[in-house]
């Protein structure tokens, strides 16, 4: 079932999920409209507090961009946790379905190991670098209620302000950005 995605401005974001304590139907559920959402929308990776649940659960899908016959990446992981990281940081540009239309560089460490619960409720930990690396580090942010505009620097946050502040009383005026566009281009016109 595809869910309607929380966008900046609505406080859940700021909010921690909490911890999953079991995998039953209900999240066995959610796991799949994550996906469904996350794909109707273009999305890497998404956060289940992304559609207005609080809990410790993020999916990601990322594709492989050296070689495109490769399937993506596909994964659901339950209660994420950053367990280690290297030192070395990588910049690389980001967005987030929460902010529609808006990017900006993120410094993020390269290597991590994240241990979490596979849908079976089985321990594991997946070693990741580069480009997979980075889109758990975002969506693991999102469980601790971090947003990626949490780790810009304040000139990005200053160049930036307008437009967060436009989405902010957009949503919370309940007006989505697309209604909001249409207005634009009549303006324009
Ligand atoms: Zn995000």
């Amino acid at each position: 079932m595809l869910r309607e995605l929380v966008i900046y401005g609505d406080e859940r974001l700021q909010q921690v999920s909490e911890k999953i304590e079991k995998i039953d139907d209900e999240i066995l559920a959610l796991i799949d409209d994550m996906f469904e959402t996350m794909y109707k929308e273009r999305g890497v990776g998404l956060a289940a507090v992304q559609i207005g649940v609080l809990k410790r659960l993020i999916v990601i899908s990322v594709p492989d961009f050296d070689d495109e016959t490769k399937p993506d990446f596909k994964l659901a992981l339950i209660n994420p946790e950053i367990i280690w990281h290297g030192e070395e940081k990588e910049i690389l540009e980001e967005g987030c379905l929460s902010f529609p239309e808006i990017r900006d560089d993120v410094a993020r460490y390269k290597e991590i190991k994240v241990k979490y619960l596979d849908k079976e409720g089985n321990e594991q930990i997946l070693e990741a670098e580069g480009y997979i690396a980075k889109v758990l580090q975002h969506e693991i942010d999102h469980t601790n209620g971090i947003s990626f505009i949490d780790r810009l620097e304040s000139y990005q946050k200053r160049r930036l302000k307008r437009e967060l502040k436009e989405l902010r009383n957009n949503t919370v005026r309940g007006i989505k950005k697309v209604q909001n566009r249409e207005k634009l281009q009549n303006t324009n016109n």
